[in-house]
């Protein structure tokens, strides 16, 4: 149910109201008084009054009221009764003046008006309340007229059986009047009571004085009757009491806020009138001749009203389903919509029950669409659809949740249970993709998670279905379980990402936190031959202020996944240069590494950077060396050869990094322009036990050297294998034997202190 706004101001509504109320006071006090001793004339003319002071009231509360159309149908309520009163007094005006009896007419045309207006009092009470934003119902008004008729068919009964004398000497048209009045007036009251409970308006006294209004004038006719006063100056008298009443209630007014009215109440309203017309319709026959034929007449036409009604009814309630359906479902495939799955996943949730929920998503399917066009990307998910459907267990709900991505809900199933339909499913899309006939490359990735009865959690459940789906599309496609553990661990990292960024955008807007928390570590590279430290490698650290210091190892892949490795390479090569520029052993300065990754080396920036970094610290270009794994060269040769050529260019070193790990021969080095080759601590580690290995690297450092590569040892842990190494022609050497990677000061400490070659160096040398 939505709440209605009420525009407008709130609060009293400005009247000149005391004027009002003591007009209204003596026009209300005039007909009690004279009603049973002034000819009805004078009574009528009194009437009239009020009835016009009540419907100038009306329509000043109508132009003004936030309450919207509900006092413009009061007022015409008002102007109506007014009318009716005012044939009144001219019947009475010619029957004075031309000395004529009272045409019996006149009862039936003051009636009709009458009548008229109680049709717009009760447009007015459904309309109570809602503000503008109301839209017209007109099936309200068949509600009115059906109840009338209904009503005043059982009224009919009700006299016939109970009371047929009373009204033995009437007029047909004036005991139908009476009836009529009196009908009129119950329906209004429960209109009232209906409004009031169904809008949850209760709170609103002026709707209280209203129906406690009905309620009186309701005793008054009815009382009025059987007491035998003439039937048609009862009513319009009570009318004119009820307009009177109205006026008073505008006087002063506090909208309460209104809720919009169900489909539920016309429907209740519906059977009920449906079944009080069976009872007149079974009853008739029952009656007396002074309301012969009336019950069943009146009871016909509340049947083809009510059906009128009940029509109208089921076309809005088949409008609503189908609007429902629409919201519920996707366009393109016609299965249910990511909606529909979150309202079924809240329903198991709401019933404690558990289940399994697998989120699929289509594998390069974007290339579908970009080289066939959207027409066959839709055509293909529609094919893919149906294949999944048919798949789909029974009591499954299969959903599309946007693009290329589908969930299969699978009540009461569990994580096992899931990866078999899992694996089912990719099975039938594989299908389905190949047997058609366009060359697709469409593949599909499964994640699967399940919720134990009473735990199910529909936004965690979907959180988990779509982790695990982004593990299976991680390991290239198929289907992926929940794994809690690597569940966390995704989550950690994306944690630390977050910080990651934050540092280096910091950076960007000069905040000083990468140049605190990104720092460079130095390890030496000693030579063999002399014991003399000749470079650093500069490795660098996350002094992370919760996690403590983190090594490479725990955050630069994901630099390098997020496309930050150009911006932090950058950064790391103005520190190193600037740091490492004063550093000198044994009389000559230290040249420095800094490591270059797959990114850095493809980056446009690269050389920009480089010369900056030369520039801003002064560092001489022969000073600086730049390491790139073996891997990364061979992965684009051709890149890899242009990038060196650039380097060398402007006096740059560059370093094959980690030797051995990759499988480049080299044979393919001859060509690129490095000038230093780095043994991967892999033959370090096996040299001194394994002969084999000696002799590969005896005859690497062999080749190499007539390329003109110095050969660097990584790695070097113990005097033993220094001693190997040093034997087999390496030129230098590193590792935690001369020193472990060291904050710059700390290093530089280190430097000073290291005055003599290491004794063992020049042992094993001769
Ligand atoms: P790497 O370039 O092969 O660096 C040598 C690694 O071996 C360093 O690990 C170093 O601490 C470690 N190491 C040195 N001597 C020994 C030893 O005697 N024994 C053992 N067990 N290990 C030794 P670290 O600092 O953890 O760096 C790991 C990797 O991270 C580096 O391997 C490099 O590939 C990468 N890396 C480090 N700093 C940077 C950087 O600034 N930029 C880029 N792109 N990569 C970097
Ligand atoms: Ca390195
Ligand atoms: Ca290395």
């Amino acid at each position: 149910m939505t709440t209605v706004p009420a525009r407008g101001p709130r609060g009293p509504l400005p009247t000149r109201w005391p004027l009002l109320v003591a007009l209204v006071l003596a026009g209300l006090a005039a007909p009690v008084v004279l009603l049973p001793a002034v000819p009805g004339s004078a009574v009528d003319v009194v009437l009239t009054a009020v009835a016009v002071a009540s419907a100038l009231q009306l329509r000043r509360v109508a132009r003004r009221s936030p309450e919207g159309s509900c006092w413009h149908w009061f007022a015409r309520a008002a102007v109506l009764t007014a009318a009716g009163t005012a044939l009144a007094v001219a019947d009475g005006v010619r029957h004075h003046v031309a000395g004529t009896p009272p045409h019996p007419g006149v009862h039936v045309v003051v009636g009709v008006p009458v009548l008229l207006a109680g049709a717009c009092v009760y447009g007015g009470v459904t309309r109570w309340n809602r503000g503008r934003s109301y839209a017209f119902d007109a099936g309200d008004h068949l509600n009115g007229l059906a109840a009338l008729a209904a009503g005043t068919g059982a009224a009919n009964l009700l006299l016939g059986n109970l009371a047929p004398g009373l009204v033995a000497t009437w007029p047909v048209w004036r005991v139908q009047g009476w009836l009529l009045g009196c009908t009129l007036l119950v329906v209004l009251l429960g209109t009232v009571v209906t409004v009031a409970t169904a809008s949850r308006t209760l709170a609103d006294v002026r709707l209280w004085l209203l129906g406690a209004g009905f309620a009186a004038l309701l005793v008054v006719t009815v009382v009025g009757g059987h007491a035998g006063t003439p039937g048609d100056e009862l009513l319009h008298t009570s009318w004119v009491a009820a307009v009177l009443l109205l006026a008073l209630v505008s006087l002063r007014g506090h909208p309460v806020e209104a809720v919009q009215i169900s489909h539920r109440a016309p429907a209740v309203g519906v059977v009920v009138l449906v079944a009080l017309s069976v009872v007149v319709l079974a009853a008739d026959g029952h009656g007396s001749p002074v309301v012969d034929g009336f019950p069943i007449a009146y009871a016909t036409a509340a049947v083809a009203l009510v059906s009128t009604r009940v029509v109208r009814l089921v076309r809005e309630l088949a409008e609503l389903a189908e609007s429902r359906l629409q919201a519920l479902t996707d366009d393109l495939t016609g299965i249910a919509n990511r909606r529909a799955l979150v309202a079924r996943l809240r329903a198991l949730a709401d019933d404690a029950e558990g289940a399994a929920l697998l989120v699929v998503d289509l594998d390069r399917f974007k290339e579908v669409n970009d080289r066939y066009g959207h027409v066959e990307g839709d055509d293909l998910l529609r094919v893919i659809t149906g294949a999944l459907e048919a798949t789909a267990p029974a009591g499954s709900l299969l959903a599309r949740l946007g693009g290329d991505e589908f969930a299969l809900l699978l009540p009461d199933g569990s994580e096992c249970g899931g990866a078999a339909v899992a694996a089912r499913l990719v099975d039938a899309v594989t299908a389905v993709v190949r047997a058609d006939a366009r060359p697709l490359g469409v593949g599909m990735s499964v994640g699967v998670a399940a919720a134990a009865a009473g735990t199910l959690d529909p936004d965690d459940l979907l959180r988990r279905a779509d982790a695990a789906m982004w593990v299976a599309k991680g390991s290239g496609g198929g289907l992926s379980v929940f794994d809690a553990d690597a569940d966390a661990r995704a989550r950690d990292r994306a944690a630390l990402l977050a910080d990651l960024t934050a540092l280096l955008d910091g950076d960007e807007a000069g905040d000083g936190a990468l140049g605190r928390q990104l720092v460079l570590f130095y390890q030496p590279q000693v030579d063999l031959a002399s014991g003399v430290v000749v470079g650093v490698e500069a490795l660098v650290r996350w002094q992370h202020p919760d996690r403590g210091l983190l090594p490479p190892v725990a955050f630069l892949d994901l630099v390098e996944e997020h496309g930050l490795m150009d911006r932090l390479t950058a950064s790391l090569l103005h520190r190193a240069a600037r740091e490492a520029r004063g550093w000198r052993a044994g009389g000559g300065p230290l040249r420095v590494s800094v490591n270059l990754s797959a990114s850095s080396l493809a980056h446009p920036g690269l050389l920009a950077a480089v010369d900056d970094a030369l520039a801003c610290s002064g560092l001489e270009p022969g000073r600086l060396v730049l390491e790139v794994t073996e891997t990364t060269l061979m992965a684009d040769p051709g890149l890899a050869l242009a990038v060196a050529r650039d380097l060398t260019a402007r006096g740059v070193q560059l370093s094959i990094d980690d030797y051995g790990t990759g499988y480049s021969s080299l044979a393919y080095l001859t060509d690129l322009p490095a000038s230093e080759l780095k043994l991967d601590r892999a033959f370090t580690l096996r040299v001194l036990g394994e002969p084999r290995t000696a002799d590969i690297v005896a005859a690497t450092v062999g080749l190499a050297h007539r390329l003109g590569l110095r050969v660097v040892a990584e790695g070097v842990e113990d005097a033993a294998t220094l001693a190997v190494l040093a034997r087999l022609g390496t030129d230098e050497t590193q590792g935690y034997l001369h020193a472990r990677p060291l904050p710059p000061a700390e290093f530089e400490r280190w430097l000073r202190r290291r005055s003599t070659p290491v004794a063992a160096v020049a042992a094993a040398r001769a």
